[in-house]
């Protein structure tokens, strides 16, 4: 399929006074293709928000590069009408003086989409539909506090949806909806997926959701990158023990339960700081399985059959 968005061994280290970094993403690697859905796990503090950030242009990183079509210098605005965001808070994403009417009018006559008034009202009611939100009538002079959580994580996708994005990063766009209407909104953006043949990056902490909705999954860990491949793979035969952690804390592969909340009890560790963070691989402070060499160095890349890679000393041959 046709690579849309990459980032190719990208770091990226936010200085702090006295010559210390946050150094929040580490050689990262990751490639968004065209109808694919790759969903990126981690526990809060993996990196992935950063990485998400770097692959929207928030921010530059600090080595390594990101491409959009094979190009890393696509002026800003063509950028953003190609590379649309979806944050987890819907409260927070609308502004509450705007109607909905308004707040798709608006991205429709930026991006070039709409022209006329009627044009412009036409338009985000196919949109509104698009997203399930029937009849448009109903939901176009609401502001967003007379929404449900859903209803308005709908509008922030209608909203991006209005700019017609080839790729779309959600970062953890179900998790502060009730569980009832996480999966409506996961088979929505699956449809659109299908539909468009959007490249879709689904940030999320939670592995169980991550199998069910995505092609492959990618686990970070104190900001590397662990391991990836597609999420059968991931989820049945795990190649890195912290890959088998979040298998494990996520009881029922069923269900949609939020990692963090699920393990506590048996977690063994918290995630390390990215400041001074731990040498070599940064999971050998938790690790059962750690050695020598695993704080020495960061393992190099084991790849197995069917596009399953991951980082871990325990991989390599002849160890
Ligand atoms: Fe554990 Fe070492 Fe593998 Fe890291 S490289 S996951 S510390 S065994």
């Amino acid at each position: 399929d046709e690579l849309l968005l990459e980032a190719d061994d990208v770091s990226k280290h936010f200085p702090l006074r006295g010559g210390r970094a946050v150094r929040a993403v580490e050689n990262a690697t990751i490639r968004l293709r065209r109808g694919h859905i790759i969903a990126l796990v981690g526990e809060s503090g993996s990196g992935k928000t950063t990485l998400a950030r770097l692959l929207a242009r928030y921010y530059p990183p600090t080595s390594g590069e990101v491409r959009l079509r094979g190009r890393s210098d696509t002026p800003t605005k063509e950028y953003r009408g190609q590379v649309q965001m979806i944050f987890q808070d819907p409260f927070a994403a609308l502004n509450p003086v705007h109607r909905v009417r308004y707040i798709l009018g608006r991205v429709l006559r930026v991006h070039g989409h709409a022209r006329t008034r009627a044009e412009t009202a036409e338009q985000a009611a196919a949109l509104l539909r698009r997203v399930n939100l029937t009849p448009p009538e109903d939901y176009l002079d609401k502001f967003p506090h007379e929404l449900s959580g859903g209803q308005r994580q709908r509008i922030v996708i209608a909203r991006a949806l209005a700019v017609r994005p080839q790729v779309l990063l959600g970062d953890e766009p179900v998790s502060m909806l009730d569980v009832s209407i996480r999966l409506d909104i996961l088979n929505l953006l699956a449809r659109l997926r299908d539909e468009d043949g959007v490249a879709l990056l689904y940030i999320t902490h939670d592995i169980a959701s991550a199998r069910y909705f995505a092609d492959e999954i990618h686990v970070m860990y104190g900001g590397q990158m662990v391991e990836g491949g597609p999420a059968e793979a991931i989820t049945d035969r795990p190649l890195h023990p912290y890959t088998r952690l979040l298998l494990d804390s996520a009881p029922d592969p069923g269900r949609t339960v939020a990692v963090d909340e699920a393990g506590e009890a048996d977690d063994p560790g918290e995630p390390p700081s990215l400041i001074d963070p731990p040498s070599g691989c940064r999971f050998h402070p938790r690790c059962p399985a750690a050695r020598a060499v695993c704080a020495e160095a960061f393992p190099p890349r084991t790849e197995r059959p069917g596009g399953h890679w991951t980082h871990c000393w325990l991989l390599e041959k002849g160890d």
